[in-house]
């Protein structure tokens, strides 16, 4: 089965931090894609913007030498170079007052216009500003910005004024790359286009919901900034909140941006303040020179590297029903999941013991996106009637067969910028209510002098997060 691929409408898209980690290892690689894809019509435009005094031929070697680190062997020659010959660079500081006059010659008349700020947040006021006073921005382009979106309500607040200062919310995109993935919007499709589901996602027969983002990797290089964010502020706030939104919303009556995103939402506002109690942070250790403290060089951090929290979402669907969330860095495995857990069937026919397991339907985002639901079957053989659990298992990659690409989120974001469809990025209200509901979890464990406990690296973190699920008679699905 060949994806059917539906070009967008011609336009002059700026890539503001062009030369970022970020352009050269998603945006430039997912734009190429899209550009061999069919996706890309003729006249348009890429024009990349940063610090850096370049000309249009040093920057497409730039991006050239970019996608052959991030697309290797994919690449045609012949498609690379058609590529790059809609590639331009233009040399701008966000501060400064040289390079718009530039900037603006090399956008037209006609094509959408779409402005990727793609540089620290620091700079999202600067940007739209002299986007605004140079005439280079119009009432119908977009600007479509980076995470991390505030650092609590206050600064997310400002944010979102200043950009209103200049943009209207119909122009502003705010990404979150999660919401670009094939399975979370096949999440909804799972859903709303099914009659299997829905009747059954509620607290009468939901147990509960296990939301897992684990990570192998450490800190990195990122160590400096990490540690003045943490996991609740870098995974919980936004990425956990939008898969939670997505399984917890009620049905909107269109698959349209505003109706989904008044759902979203509603959920954020329904949910409870987390006791300390539900809440359990972790700091990986590990060998000297390599455990959290030394990779961020704060001896003294209280950031955590490990977060799980037991969340309940205060509404008539859920009452009952708690979330369960957890993220991590130095864990076991790669993983992101979804896992509904099903209540037992209200009676046993079979008797007790043969060994019943509850329904599980596990929604994978990485590796391999894909579903599995565990039902229960008779075991094969003469031997009476004994159960047994069976995945039925769908890779997506496998179902759809090997010419469906399943496209990488940010390809898939950026082309909804260009069409104009805001339904996968975070209104601004939404991120405010989200630091809304964050603020106070972080306020008490500071209050409190909570500081993280330590797990040792490849785990699946610390102890008291198995307690948190063991005392409710629940338990983790296994981190592979
Ligand atoms: P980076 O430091 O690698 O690149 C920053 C870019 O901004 C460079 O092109 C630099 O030249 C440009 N820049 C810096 N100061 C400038 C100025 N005054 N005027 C014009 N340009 C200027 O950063 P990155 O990793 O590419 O991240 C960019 C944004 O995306 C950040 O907001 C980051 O938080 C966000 N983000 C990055 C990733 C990632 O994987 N790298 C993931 C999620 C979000």
């Amino acid at each position: 089965m060949v994806s059917r691929v539906i070009p967008v409408d011609p336009f002059d898209l700026v890539i503001f931090g062009g030369t970022g980690d970020l352009a050269r290892r998603k945006i430039f690689p997912g734009l190429y894609r899209r550009f061999v894809d069919g996706q890309v019509p003729d006249g348009c435009r890429i024009v990349g913007a940063a610090r850096s005094e370049m000309d249009h031929a040093a920057f497409r070697e730039f991006v050239g030498a970019a996608l052959a680190e991030f697309i290797g062997d994919s690449q045609v020659p012949d498609q690379v170079a058609a590529f790059l010959d809609i590639i331009f660079y233009c040399p701008i500081d966000a501060k400064g007052t040289s390079g718009w006059a530039d900037l603006k010659a090399l956008m037209r008349d006609g094509p959408v216009r779409a402005f990727y700020f793609s540089v620290a947040p620091a700079l999202f006021g600067d940007l739209a500003e002299r986007l605004h006073d140079h005439g280079i921005a119009t009432p119908e382009s977009r600007i479509v910005v980076e995470k991390p979106f505030g650092k609590n309500l206050a600064t997310a607040k400002a944010l979102n004024a200043t950009l209103a200062a200049h943009f209207n919310e119909a122009q502003i995109y705010r990404i979150d790359h999660y919401l670009g993935k094939e399975t979370v919007q096949n999440l909804m499709a799972v859903r709303f286009a099914n009659i299997l589901f829905e009747p059954l996602w509620n607290s009468q027969f939901v147990d509960h919901v296990q939301i897992t983002v684990s990570e192998t990797v450490g800190v990195g290089g990122r160590g400096g900034y990490y540690d003045t964010s943490g996991a609740m502020r870098d995974m919980v706030q936004n990425h956990l909140m939008q898969l939670l939104c997505l399984i917890a919303m009620e049905p909107p009556n269109k698959f349209e941006p505003d109706a989904v995103r008044d759902e979203k939402l509603k959920v954020i506002r329904a949910l409870d303040p987390v006791a300390a109690s539900e809440i359990v942070r972790g700091q990986y250790r590990g060998p000297k020179g390599h455990t959290y403290l030394d990779e961020v060089e704060n001896p003294e951090s209280g950031t955590e590297s490990y977060i799980a929290l037991k969340v309940h979402v205060s509404n008539w669907r859920w009452k009952g029903t708690p979330f369960y969330l957890r993220t991590g860095k130095k864990l076991r495995g790669r993983a992101s999941e979804i896992a509904i857990m099903f209540k037992e069937p209200p009676h046993s026919i079979f008797g007790e013991g043969e060994g019943w397991k509850q329904n599980v339907l596990v929604i994978r985002l990485q590796p391999d996106e894909g579903m599995n639901l565990r039902v229960m079957i008779k075991e094969p053989g003469p031997g009476g009637m004994r159960l047994k659990d069976v995945p039925l298992d769908m890779s997506f990659a496998e179902a759809l067969g090997a010419d469906v690409i399943i496209p990488d989120a940010y390809e898939r974001l950026i082309m909804d910028v260009i069409r104009g469809n805001q339904t996968l990025f975070m209104r601004g209200d939404e991120v405010e209510a989200a630091w809304a509901w964050t603020d106070p979890i972080i306020q008490g464990w500071r209050a409190r002098g909570d500081m993280p406990a330590g797990y040792d690296p490849g785990t699946s973190g610390p102890e008291d997060a198995l307690m948190l699920l063991h005392r409710d008679g629940r338990r983790w699905r296994e981190i592979a």
